[in-house]
């Protein structure tokens, strides 16, 4: 699960992690509410002083907003600006609106809210993240003394100045590992206080929310020499949300891709992806087996659906349905080695879905397993069209034929469901 930047100050905060004040708002007036209360404001001029104004940032769950563009042509999604009316105005031309980062897609995501903060002196731009290393099977840091630009930049022209310290998930972070990280990073001896502060305080929130990933980028060192997370970007573990209905609260579904909404809504295991055949199959393992012949013979999955062992034909249903509505899927595999799971329910299942929303693509299926007769014969009764297979590479060789002959869907108006997954050719574009 992601959250808004907003959200992720309110955490840092919580664990002690310095951010610039400021305050989220929804509406070009707010902002400028939010504005008066941040600034030491100028009466007679609306100006605020002394602190160098305020930043107004879109608040989307995408990085790159600074560099981003909105579609109404308006540029940056993070403006410094230096009176109350300015904040407004900036608002005005974000709230509503749709913006377009390097992360977002050429769809973009549309701005809800804005986070107004007060702009920092910056002397100093940092990058600090803390993720799970798989390979050590510890949190490591990761930081580079490049930072506001992208970690994978700095990763390709110069690696060398980026750097790891590993920690111990017992131990914790150690007092030498911050002393040490804060002299690769080119602190002066009067921030290193406030570095390892920093330092220690993320690393508790890291493990106090059950995070997979905090990156803050940047983190910056003030004129001053106060040291500050100015912009974060959390992940955390799903499993573990559980324990955090303060944070699982946070959700944004807006943000989220439609049909794992959807999908998350009846406990099915769904990840969308960019390619154009759906995949309905049983077990993790299975699905992902699935996925890679679909690729070997030259096709491209357009989910991963894992239905599991112990799916309702309800649930079928329900998975079948946001098959069918999705418009990128030019054609959709079934797999299933019963086991647990029934050839008999999942037949029902798509059965049922096929019954309330008309299947337009060709469909691939292949049953093996507990009750496969059953299930074959009622997929033969109800008269869909089934292309049959007989085994996974059969099944994956003729769903990949099946997509590649269809190029055109022949009922786009019922697939217009998912308004977030469109083609870069919708109306959006075409000014
Ligand atoms: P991102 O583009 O989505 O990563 O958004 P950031 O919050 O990282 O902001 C992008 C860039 O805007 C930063 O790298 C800074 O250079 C600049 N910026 C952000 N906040 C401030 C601020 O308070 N003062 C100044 N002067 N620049 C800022
Ligand atoms: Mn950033």
């Amino acid at each position: 699960m992601n959250i808004h930047e907003y959200q992720a100050k309110e955490l840092l905060e919580k664990f002690d992690v310095a951010t610039p004040r400021g305050k989220v708002a929804s509406t070009p007036e707010e902002v400028e509410q939010v504005a008066r209360e941040l600034g030491d404001v100028d009466l007679a001029t609306g100006r605020v002083r002394p602190i160098g104004g305020l930043v107004v940032k879109a608040q989307i769950h995408a990085g790159g907003r600074g560099k981003g563009t909105f579609t109404n042509g308006f540029k940056g999604g993070v403006h410094v600006v230096k009176s109350v009316k300015e904040a407004g105005e900036v608002a005005s031309k974000m709230l509503g609106q749709t913006l377009v980062t390097h992360q977002t897609g050429p769809g973009g995501r549309v701005v809800n809210k804005v986070l107004v903060v007060e702009s920092a002196e910056i002397a100093r731009e940092i990058y600090l993240a803390i993720l799970l290393d798989r390979t050590t099977a510890a949190p490591l840091i990761v930081a580079s003394t490049e930072g506001g630009v992208e970690i994978e930049t700095v990763a390709a022209k110069s690696p060398d100045k980026i750097v790891r310290e590993r920690i111990d998930p017992l131990a914790g972070l150690q007092p030498f590992q911050t002393r040490k990280l804060a002299k690769q990073l080119a602190f002066e001896q009067s921030q290193t206080k406030a570095a390892a502060k920093l330092f220690d305080g993320l690393y508790r929130t890291f493990i106090g929310c059950d995070c997979s990933m905090v990156e803050i980028n940047p983190l910056v060192v003030t004129a001053k020499g106060e040291v500050l997370a100015l912009d974060a970007k959390f992940n955390f573990d799903d499993n573990a949300l559980y324990r955090h209905p303060e944070i699982a609260a946070m959700r944004d579904i807006a943000e989220e891709d439609p049909r794992e909404v959807e999908a998350s809504k009846h406990g099915l295991n769904y990840i969308g992806l960019d390619g154009n055949i759906a995949c309905l199959v049983n077990g993790a393992g299975l699905a992902m087996a699935t996925m890679d012949i679909i690729k070997f013979y030259g096709g491209s999955p357009a989910n991963f659906l894992d239905v599991g062992g112990g799916a309702t034909e309800e649930q079928v249903t329900e998975a079948f349905k946001i098959l069918i509505a999705d418009k990128n899927v030019k054609a959709i595999l079934v797999n299933i080695f019963g086991g647990i799971m029934r050839c008999d329910v999942i037949a029902q299942g798509i059965i049922n879905a096929a019954k309330t929303v008309k299947l337009s693509v060709p469909l691939v299926v292949r049953l093996e397993g507990t009750n496969v007769d059953a299930g074959k014969e009622l997929i033969t009764e109800s008269g869909l069209a089934v292309i049959a297979a007989d085994d996974l590479a059969d099944a994956a060789q003729k769903v990949v034929k099946a997509a590649d002959s269809k190029t055109q869907n022949p009922n786009p108006k019922q697939h217009s469901a998912n308004p977030k997954i469109q083609n870069p050719t919708s109306k959006q574009y075409s000014k």
